[in-house]
């Protein structure tokens, strides 16, 4: 069996699919997903998917749906087109070369894998050697108006099934929702996600929060802030989780080096591409570290890929993947990820993602296409 494909065309797919709700975080509210999506054809004709998906509006890291569409369709799909054979295992070495966001580079790396499993009919999970097991899913709550809002909102969810909740908090709404939730809910497994919000002279509010028995603490500092990381979980004993920090090995390095964090984030997309996300998992893992598969959130293509990923063993905490029905009315996914009564999400069977791509969908939510072809 060859362990290259032939990649004879590529469309990207501009699109924005409306949110249920909007969806507010400490530095910014989104209303739609603003996505790109990836089709790549082989030489025999056999699709491969991925998704770009970069938040837009810039506020939680520099890339953009624009910044990446002019990086895949000024670069990175040029780039892909002139490799000719191309094997997806180290296409992540070519990737690394390209000047362009981590976003537009897990796009493309993840269509490339997808065509890939697709043309030798296997999964993408069994194409790493990850073992299918049901994935646990939490789920991701946003800043609310009212503790009142944010309570109704946590029963909601832990009654569909989901496994832990994270909050989202920020300055002037942390200790007190926290403490709202943990007097409701005593024993729901629970975090908080400060997306950066904090700096170490706000010490006050973690040994605060540090008194109800939560899962883990998700960014508090800035993404840099990576020694001052290292001395405020000195001062806790719940555990810190970096996220925007975790972008790439090099910064995965320095975290380990300070003893910033004991658990780290791994989005998909963030980092690059499924071969960057494993082997930063590797690596944490022989660090000591658990970890765990986030999400931005992104639309189906993306959050297949990744639930693949987090099927592996290495990934201990539940993912932040959803339900497709927490995020869009109308995701472009058959069937649509769901979560069981029990709060896990099971991959379906089948090459590739086990997922198939409904074209109707994408041509109602697209909003630019180009292609290339060789
Ligand atoms: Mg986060």
């Amino acid at each position: 069996m060859s362990d290259s494909i032939a990649v004879r065309s590529v469309v990207l797919y501009r699109v924005r699919v409306p949110f249920v709700e909007p969806f507010r975080i400490s530095n910014g509210v989104v209303a739609e997903k603003d996505a790109i999506l990836i089709e790549l054809a082989t030489e025999e004709g056999i699709a491969g998917w991925g998704e770009a998906s970069p938040m837009s509006g810039s506020f939680y890291s520099d890339a953009t749906p624009d910044s990446s569409w002019t990086a895949l369709r000024e670069r990175l799909v040029p780039a892909l087109l002139a490799v000719g054979q191309v094997n997806p295992a180290t296409f992540f070495e070519v990737l690394r070369e390209q000047r362009a966001d981590q976003f537009a580079k897990a796009g493309i790396e993840g269509a490339l894998w997808d065509a890939y499993a697709n043309s030798r009919q296997r999964s993408l999970c069994e194409l790493f050697g990850i073992k299918r097991r049901p994935i646990p899913s939490g789920v991701a709550i946003g800043i609310f108006e009212t503790i009142g809002e944010l309570i109704g909102r946590v029963r909601r969810y832990v009654s569909e099934g989901y496994q832990r909740v994270k909050i989202k908090i920020q300055p002037g709404w942390d200790v007190e929702p926290v403490a709202a939730v943990r007097a409701r809910f005593p024993d729901l497994p629970l975090m908080v996600d400060a997306n950066a919000a904090y700096t170490i002279d706000d010490l006050h509010v973690f040994r605060e929060l540090d008194r109800f028995g939560l899962m883990m603490i998700e960014q508090p500092l800035a993404a840099d802030a990576i020694e001052e990381a290292g001395e405020l979980q000195a001062h806790l004993t719940t555990p810190l989780c970096a996220d925007e920090s975790a972008e790439s090995l090099s910064m995965l390095d320095q975290l380990i080096e300070h003893k910033a964090v004991r658990i780290i984030n791994i989005k998909v997309q963030r980092v690059g591409g499924l071969s960057e996300a494993l082997l930063m998992m590797q690596v944490a893992c022989a660090a000591g570290l658990r970890c765990w598969v986030g999400t931005m959130p992104e639309l189906g293509i993306a959050s297949a890929h990744a639930l693949h990923l987090a099927m592996h063993s290495g990934f201990s905490f539940p993912t932040d993947i959803e339900a497709s029905s927490r995020w869009y009315v109308d995701d472009i996914l058959e069937p649509a990820i769901t979560i069981d009564r029990s709060g896990f999400i099971r991959v379906p069977d089948g090459s590739g993602t086990g997922f198939k791509v409904d074209r109707k969908k994408i041509e109602r939510y697209t909003t630019a296409v180009e292609r290339f072809e060789l």
